[in-house]
Order: structure tokens, then C-alpha cells, then sequence
């Protein structure tokens, strides 16, 4: 196209277009294209699940909550909030994880938990013990940030916890 310095992705493109494309069905991507997508967007190419050692049965990995509420705001609030998302394209629940973040920055923990438990039943669960800095954490614009990539999993946690208190 004459005149256009460079060119986003397909899906950036709609989200930028004035008018953009509604789209009326949903797109099945294999998890062999995701994963060839995934690699234009990974911040974090030195971790990833191929070289992880089996977690099956092991949860010597579980996180107990490091955020309370003052570091769950502050972490929130620094959420960049992005177009183009490369946490929620890098998680395999497809979790609107931008939208729950801002919940969570509004002090509406209730919403940001029901936006997580909608997407991902297993929302807690996963906000312990997910590789998240192979899937969400690890595509995080804020990558290269002083303070690193946004605390996700510590986040999802927080929300899910303080709505089942
Ligand atoms: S990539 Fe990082 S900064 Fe951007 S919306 Fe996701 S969590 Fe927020």
C-alpha cells in the first residue's frame, strides 16, 4: 500500500482501521499457528514450556498471594492497558486479561473476578500455578520496563481470592 511506513498484524490493523471489520463468527487458529504466531510477540525467548521440567503432580511451584490490596492497586495502575495485547494472545484461555486489570485499578475486585471466573472457571487455580512467565507474563510490553513485566498471575489471584473471602 502506497504511503504506509509499516503494517501491524492482521488483527492490530482491524483494531486501528476506522472503521473496523465486525466480525460475525468466530476464528479457530491451530495451537501450531498460535504457537508460530506467538514468537513475533514473546518478550521472554529464553523461557519457554519446551525446556520447563514436568510439572505434573508437582506444586512446589504454588504462589502464595504477595499482593495485598495496596500492591495490587499500585501493580494495576501501571498496566499500559494495549491495543494489541500479547498477554491475552499468549494465554491459552484466552483470558481478557487487560479488562480484569482495569477492574482491579477501579477497585471493582467483584468485577474483575467475575471477568476472570467467565473466561476460566479455574481462575484461582491458575492464578497460582500457571507458567505465566511462558504464557501472559512472558508477552507483557512492559517487558523491558525497570520495574518488569506486570505481575499477572499475582493479579488474578488477588481478584478471585478477595471475591471468595
Ligand atoms: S501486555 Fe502487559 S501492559 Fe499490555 S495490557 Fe497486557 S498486562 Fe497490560
Amino acid at each position: 500500500m502506497a504511503g504506509v511506513l509499516s503494517r501491524d498484524a492482521p488483527d492490530i490493523e482491524s483494531i486501528l482501521a476506522l472503521n473496523p471489520r465486525v466480525q460475525a463468527h468466530a476464528t479457530l487458529r491451530s495451537t501450531a499457528a498460535k504457537k508460530l504466531d506467538k514468537k513475533h510477540w514473546k518478550r521472554n525467548t529464553d523461557k519457554n514450556c519446551f525446556t520447563c521440567e514436568k510439572l505434573e503432580n508437582n506444586f512446589d511451584d504454588i504462589k502464595h498471594t504477595t499482593l495485598g490490596e495496596r500492591g495490587a492497586l499500585r501493580e494495576a495502575v501501571r498496566c499500559l492497558k494495549c491495543a494489541d495485547a500479547p498477554c491475552q494472545k499468549s494465554c491459552p484461555t484466552s483470558l481478557d486479561i487487560k479488562s480484569f486489570i482495569t477492574s482491579i485499578a477501579n477497585k471493582n475486585y467483584y468485577g474483575a473476578a467475575k471477568l476472570i471466573f467467565s473466561d476460566n472457571p479455574l481462575g484461582l487455580t491458575c492464578g497460582m500455578v500457571c507458567p505465566t512467565s511462558d504464557l501472559c507474563v512472558g508477552g507483557c510490553n512492559l517487558h523491558a520496563a525497570e520495574e518488569g513485566p506486570i505481575n499477572i498471575g499475582g493479579l488474578q489471584q488477588f481478584a478471585t481470592e478477595v471475591c471468595n473471602r
